[in-house]
Formats: C-alpha cells, sequence, structure tokens
C-alpha cells in the first residue's frame, strides 16, 4: 500500500455569488501533483479546531503535510501584530499547531512548506521575523515575480543533513513569503540559508523525517528533479 499523505486543508472565502461570504476548503493542487509523482496517496484535511477529530485525522496519515498560506498570528509567540503583518486566521493556527502536535507525538513525518516552516518553529516554541525588513542585511527578492516554477534564489545547504542527501548540486530556489524564522524552535537546526541569512530550511534532530522548507517545492517537481526528489524522500520516510 502506498502512503496516506495529509496535506491541511487551507481556507478561503467566496467573493461573488449565492455563497458570497462563506468559506471553503481552499489548495492549489500542485500539491496532489506532487504527492501523487513522488509515490503517496493525497488526502486533504479540512482546517479545523476539533482536537479529538484532528487527532484522528492525523492518525490515520502515514505523514502529514504543512502547506503554504497565510500569516502567522504573533499572538502566538507573545509579539504585537507590526505594520507589515499581513492577514491571521486563528483558525488555522490553531489547526496547524494541534496536528503538528499529533504527528510529532505519533512520530509521523513532516513535511512544512512556506508557512509550514513558520508553524512547525512556532508550534515548538520558536518566533518568528513579522517582516524581512526586520533581518539586517536582507536584500534578496523573497516575493519573486516570474514563473512559479522558476527558482530565482540560490540557498546554501549544510552538510550532514536531510537536504543535502537529497540535493547534491547548486540550486535555485522559487520564493513566497515576507516572513522567516527568527528563534529557532525546540530541536530544530538550520540546514540551509539564502545569501543574506534568511533560515530557508530546518530539521529536527531528533525525528527521522521531521523537514520543513521556506520555498515552495511542490510548484517545481515538474521541472526541477531535486525538488521532486524532495518530495519522494518524505514519501519514503512515511512507508
Ligand atoms: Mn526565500
Amino acid at each position: 500500500m502506498k502512503p496516506l499523505i495529509g496535506v491541511l486543508g487551507r481556507l478561503a472565502t467566496i467573493d461573488s455569488g449565492a455563497f458570497n461570504g462563506l468559506e471553503r476548503v481552499n489548495l492549489t493542487n500542485a500539491y496532489v501533483n506532487a504527492i501523487e509523482k513522488a509515490g503517496g496517496v493525497p488526502i486533504v484535511i479540512p482546517a479545523n479546531t476539533n482536537k479529538e477529530n484532528i487527532k484522528a485525522q492525523v492518525s490515520a496519515m502515514d505523514g502529514i503535510i504543512i502547506s503554504g498560506g497565510d500569516d502567522v498570528n504573533p499572538n502566538i509567540y507573545k509579539e504585537e501584530p507590526f505594520k507589515e503583518l499581513g492577514y491571521v486566521n486563528p483558525t488555522l493556527d490553531a489547526f496547524d499547531i494541534e496536528a503538528i502536535k499529533v504527528a510529532l507525538e505519533l512520530d509521523k513525518p513532516i513535511f512544512g512548506i512556506c508557512r509550514g516552516l513558520q508553524m512547525l518553529n512556532v508550534a515548538l516554541g520558536g518566533s518568528l521575523y513579522q517582516d524581512l525588513k526586520y533581518i539586517k542585511g536582507s536584500h534578496i527578492k523573497h516575493n519573486q515575480e516570474t514563473k512559479t516554477y522558476l527558482g530565482t534564489h540560490s540557498i546554501d545547504i549544510k552538510e550532514n543533513s536531510i537536504l543535502k542527501d537529497i540535493i547534491k548540486g547548486k540550486v535555485l530556489v522559487n520564493s513566497y513569503h515576507h516572513q522567516s524564522i527568527k528563534t529557532l524552535g525546540n530541536n530544530l537546526r538550520v540546514i540551509a540559508y539564502s545569501n543574506d541569512g534568511v533560515i530557508e530550511a530546518v530539521q529536527k534532530e531528533d525525528k527521522k523525517f521531521v523537514v520543513a522548507v521556506q520555498w515552495h517545492p511542490e510548484l517545481m517537481v515538474d521541472s526541477c528533479e531535486y525538488m521532486l526528489n524532495l518530495f519522494k524522500a518524505f514519501v519514503d520516510a512515511c512507508n
């Protein structure tokens, strides 16, 4: 049996028609494509805050993907909101934190993507820069304006890391974020930086595969072998 990969769903608000104002389950289909291509079975878990249900949902999976999405509420790491903070949704934050907690307890592999990296860090007690302007010397464009599958900035991958085993050569990653990790969560190690010192990937040292990246590899699997291999490594860990 191929592993079941649960992707944490997001919410969007319908802005016209009969259902105007209602929320719907939302996720870019690229996650489905990437999981299928890597040999897993994609399952979307709808955002919710019922702890008993989240436990049942995560228990039924062989691994979970914390997907991209809105900004993280800075109240979680005990900061006031700064002017640059974007839209936050406490429901999504509570959902992600509970799903991460359950997955860690049950020793399920976790793959965090973009907001997923930020949520993993915050769930483990870390904090974020609410905007990259607060990082001294950050000058690289982390909100690219080109095709989504194109890598635009390089990353420096650390030796003896899960990422180094997968990405052996030079690689460019795509970039769609204005926040990043400030202080690291419990047992996380930085395994990749961009050239301006922004944390681009972490792994949890006491787990087999708890990895998170600040870019969007799911958008690159059709054009970049390394990104497909990253998904394959995650799906393999879920077997
Ligand atoms: Mn970036």
